[in-house]
């Protein structure tokens, strides 16, 4: 057998292999307190459910149209109206199964050999792997510089030169938690003007998990962008949905009938009960997000506190998502020394900041996504392992 050499460059989530690791623990009857993988242990609100569940009753099993269906991408148009404003032709949306795909297809379309794509370290690993695949050159930006991990515009633009086809940011920034605010994203945004070539693909999957009332400088806002602007988002994080495989995408114009393609070409259509559910998120109150993020905050204050207080850890506070990523190189240990001790003798599972780039040797990320028991005892743990 001969596979592709594309294929080999292909990376992963090292977070899987974490997660398969601590099933194995918990089946050995060890207690696991699991922080690793980024979702919430919130239900997905019951009208979802409800609709989604409809749909199949009301014998909607079929395919729908590979960008989705119109119902559910005028959804996500009055959403976006709504919510920020500005005016999007469900024409110029695309639903997909899951906010991943969205990825995979802009790198696809803009990464080949000859070409270089600029993307965040730390980062989701999925952006360098998929650069990776295509044979494109991948250019990092150093998102651990400064400790709040914040988007530095002035360095980001710096590594911008004529072969640079795809600049991916994104905001809040998983896994460091860090939220960058509007008077930085218009810098960044006026400096895009001197490369007008250049395509930016926007991961916006955590807009509406910000704290403290604050809201995403979302590039939707600077129409100046729109021929050249890719908006990755979708119901996973905001109606805690992870499992359904449910996202949306704004594209250029001109990329739509290539997108329609790739779905055609890849899942056909995304699942169409599912997309029952996704409408009824969009459109009904968002009361169960008011709860989630009431709880997020309490339990953000309680993990970074709770981090603080350990000896030799350094942790800043997250402006969104619902991530820390706290710096261990005071404990003596690196952050895979960290995550594998804490795992094998504390019993806490969380994912070292390796799995997300090379700027991340000392950091390790949790997920506070969980109860505030869980959270408490997993400090307390981690605190008797440190002494
Ligand atoms: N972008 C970022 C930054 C993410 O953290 C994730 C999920 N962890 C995704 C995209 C993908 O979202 P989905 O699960 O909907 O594919």
């Amino acid at each position: 057998m001969k596979i592709a050499k594309s294929v080999n460059r292909l990376g992963t989530e090292a977070v899987y292999t974490i997660f398969a690791k601590t099933k194995k623990l918990i089946k050995q009857g060890k207690e696991i307190i699991d922080l690793s993988l980024g979702q919430s242990d919130f239900k997905s609100p019951q009208h979802v459910i409800d609709a989604a569940i409809k749909a199949l009753k009301d014998g909607h099993h079929g395919y729908t149209l590979p960008n989705g269906m119109i119902e559910c991408r005028e959804a996500v148009s009055r959403k976006i109206k709504s919510l920020y404003k500005a005016d999007i032709d469900p024409e110029r949306i695309i639903i997909m199964p899951g906010g991943k795909p969205t990825m995979h297809y802009a790198i696809s379309f803009f990464g080949e050999p000859g070409a270089e794509i600029v993307y965040p370290d730390p980062g989701f690993p999925i952006y360098k792997s998929m650069i990776n695949f295509t044979g494109a050159k991948a250019i990092s930006y150093n998102m651990t510089e400064n400790k709040d991990f914040l988007i530095n515009p002035d360095k980001i633009l710096s590594s911008i030169n004529e072969k640079t086809r795809l600049l991916i940011l994104n905001n809040p920034h998983n896994p460091t938690g860090g939220f960058t605010e509007k008077n930085v994203i218009d810098r960044f945004v006026n400096g895009l003007k001197n490369f007008p070539n250049l395509v930016i693909l926007s991961d916006e999957i955590y807009d509406r998990l910000i704290f403290d009332n604050k809201e995403i400088p979302t590039l939707l806002n600077y129409p100046d962008l729109y021929d050249r602007l890719i908006i990755l988002n979708g119901w996973s994080k905001t109606y805690a949905m992870t499992g359904w495989r449910l996202g949306w995408s704004v594209w250029p114009e001109k990329l739509i009938e290539h997108v329609f393609k790739f779905c055609v070409n890849s899942h056909s259509c995304v699942n169409t009960p599912a997309q029952y559910g996704a409408i009824a998120a969009l459109d009904k109150p968002e009361n169960h997000l008011k709860d989630m993020m009431k709880e997020f905050t309490i339990r953000r204050k309680l993990i970074v506190d709770g981090l603080r207080s350990l000896k030799g850890v350094e942790c800043s506070l997250p402006g969104g998502s619902f991530f820390v990523f706290p710096n261990v190189k005071g404990t003596g240990m690196n952050g895979e020394k960290f995550t594998e001790k804490c795992l094998l003798e504390a019993g806490v599972a969380m994912v070292p900041g390796t799995a997300f780039g090379k700027f991340a040797t000392d950091h390790v990320r949790f997920n506070f996504a969980t109860s505030r028991e869980n959270i408490s005892k997993a400090i307390e743990k981690i605190d008797k392992m440190l002494k």
